[in-house]
């Protein structure tokens, strides 16, 4: 087991690529906090992580929101006394078009997706630097990378954002043993992405190589490794899990 004794937070964790993340985490052996701002799947994830003979700890968190995010680290160190990794993962999307963009459909998804990254990573690193070691990950995208697609601007700045965050944390870490990297997934099967219309599936699938969308057990693979003592060398990195939509 990789993740044997650790201490993990993963954010957006109730359903889809957070919920594979930390199932994948409890197989190696990591207790979890759990946290999402909807109570409800939070629960279940970790009595499902239970079964699993992982300590799972629910926790009711929304990463745009400063004084629960203090409060979501406060209690898993409470419980778990220490965290070894942090995964910032909940995000939203948005496929407004830049036409009928409003400032709050603007800052809404900024505030989740980049400064709940920075929150999350800001509260959880003022442990892993005492303890003088963690590594965190956060979820990036491919419209970081290519902009949107279908995605909005406010979605793909803010990925892009995540992504320079990740660097400037790796920079600023390294010295501590802290190590921090980025995911950038395609297209994933999920909710976020199941009410996406067919014509923009169709013509996506088309540039994918791999002639398929991944599932959130190929991204929370790619997260093991990077939270594993296998990936100690890498910080700053964002890999790509996108099924060669995109090749640097
Ligand atoms: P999802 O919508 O299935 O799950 C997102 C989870 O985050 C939900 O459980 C939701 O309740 C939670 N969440 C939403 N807002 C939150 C908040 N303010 N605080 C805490 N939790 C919150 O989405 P997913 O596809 O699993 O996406 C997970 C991450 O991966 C996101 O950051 C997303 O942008 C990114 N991503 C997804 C895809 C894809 O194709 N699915 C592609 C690239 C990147």
């Amino acid at each position: 087991m990789k993740l044997r004794d650790k201490v993990a937070i993963v954010t957006g964790a109730g359903r889809g690529i957070g919920k594979a993340i930390v199932v994948a985490f409890a197989r190696e052996g990591a207790d979890v906090v759990v946290a999402d701002i909807d109570a409800q799947s939070a629960k279940e994830t970790a009595n499902e992580l239970r079964t699993m003979r992982c300590e799972a700890l629910p926790i009711k968190a929304d990463v745009s929101d400063s004084t629960e995010v203090i409060e979501m680290v406060e209690t898993a160190i409470k419980v778990f006394k220490k965290i070894d990794i942090l995964v910032n993962n909940a995000g939203i999307f948005s496929s407004v078009s830049l036409d009928s963009m409003t400032e709050d459909e603007w800052d809404r998804v900024m505030n989740v997706n980049l400064k709940g990254a920075f929150l999350c990573s800001q509260a959880a690193m003022k442990y892993m630097k005492k303890q003088r070691s963690g590594k965190i990950v956060n979820i990036g995208s491919l419209a970081a990378e290519v902009g949107g697609i279908f995605a909005g601007a406010n979605y793909a700045a803010s990925k892009a954002g995540v992504i320079c965050l990740t660097k400037s944390l790796a920079k600023q870490l390294a010295p501590y043993g802290i190590n921090v990297n980025a995911v950038a997934p395609g297209v994933i099967e999920t909710d976020m992405t199941k009410n996406w219309p067919k014509e923009v599936k169709e013509s996506l699938l088309k540039q994918i190589p791999l002639n398929r969308f991944g599932t959130p057990e190929e991204v929370a693979e790619t997260v093991v490794f990077l939270v594993s003592d296998g990936a100690n060398y890498i910080t700053g990195a964002t890999i790509d899990v996108n099924g060669g939509i995109r090749m640097d």
